[in-house]
């Protein structure tokens, strides 16, 4: 082979791959979105909107709940949804709350009402197969609320004759059936209700997460949470699956809430004391 020809095949060869690199990596140039290449568009349609649209708890004090005289929800979720809103969008009132309860959440997630779920949901392996989840944002455990001076002081307490309430489509539902087997459970379709029904004297214990149940105690100083949390309940913000963009989206958001301390005044802010690292 003479030298010259030995160069040239060396430049085709290089011309080659700068073509072929060019291809690949140039989306803008050739007009392909990474949806034709099987991701996801849903942040492009959620700018498009220009608006993100958010199922939260309006019944859920400390995470979600609406004041009925101003009308505006408030808590921490909340306040991570704004956090998202500003992530994506630039503008933490770009956004749009609608109510969900803990059995209508995923249903509206993946009917297309809403966007994502931020609402005191628990990241399972059963609902991994309806959604997709972004990384932990809190950390609850299920525990029980009864009326001050009741004899059960904890999970231990709960026979099969106790009277347990509980909120529609919740993990709380389940779990204490499995701790308790036989145990009857009264559901009802938000906590609101539950709480209500405890006060009216319909059942002992209301069982939830301990965060969910310290806000109620909160509501009412004639109710107090019992016993040491009897389950993990490790939150999740719930996405439509195959919405890849919009899960690394809301991590990057929670990444960058811990990263400034945002995360831990917020925790603060709603919760109290933050916690250990
Ligand atoms: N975290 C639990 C769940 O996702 C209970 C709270 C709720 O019902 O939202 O089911």
């Amino acid at each position: 082979m003479s030298k010259s020809f030995k160069l040239l095949s060396v430049l085709m060869i290089a011309a080659l791959f700068v073509l072929a690199g060019c291809g690949n990596n140039n989306n803008a140039a050739n007009g392909n979105t990474p949806a034709a290449e099987g991701g996801s568009d849903a942040i492009a349609k959620i700018k498009e909107r220009g608006k993100l649209l958010v199922g939260v708890k309006f019944d859920t004090k400390l995470f979600g709940l609406k004041d009925p005289a101003s009308g505006e929800v408030q808590g921490f979720d909340i306040d991570m949804s704004k956090a998202i809103a500003k992530h994506i969008l630039g503008d933490e009132n770009a956004i749009e709350l609608k109510e969900v309860t803990s059995k209508t959440r995923i249903p509206m997630l993946n009917n297309g009402e809403i966007d994502m779920v931020v609402a005191t949901m628990t990241i399972t392996e059963e609902r991994k197969k309806e959604v997709d989840f972004s990384d932990v944002y809190f950390q609850a455990g299920q525990s029980l609320l009864v009326k001050k001076g009741s004899p059960i002081t904890g999970i231990d307490d709960v026979t099969k004759d106790t009277k347990i309430l509980g909120s529609k489509g919740a993990t709380s539902i389940k779990n204490i059936k499995e701790k308790v087997p036989g145990v009857t459970v009264l559901e009802f379709d938000n906590y609101q209700d539950a709480f209500s029904a405890l006060k009216a004297g319909q059942g002992e214990a209301l069982t939830t997460d301990d965060a969910i149940l310290y806000g109620m105690a909160s509501q009412d100083p004639g109710y107090e949470v019992v016993g040491e949390p009897f389950t993990d309940e490790p939150y999740g913000i719930a996405i439509q699956k195959g919405n890849s963009d919009v899960v690394k989206a809301v991590n990057d958001t929670l990444a960058e809430l811990k990263s400034s301390g945002d995360y831990d005044t917020l925790y603060t802010k709603w919760i109290g004391k933050a916690p250990a690292k």
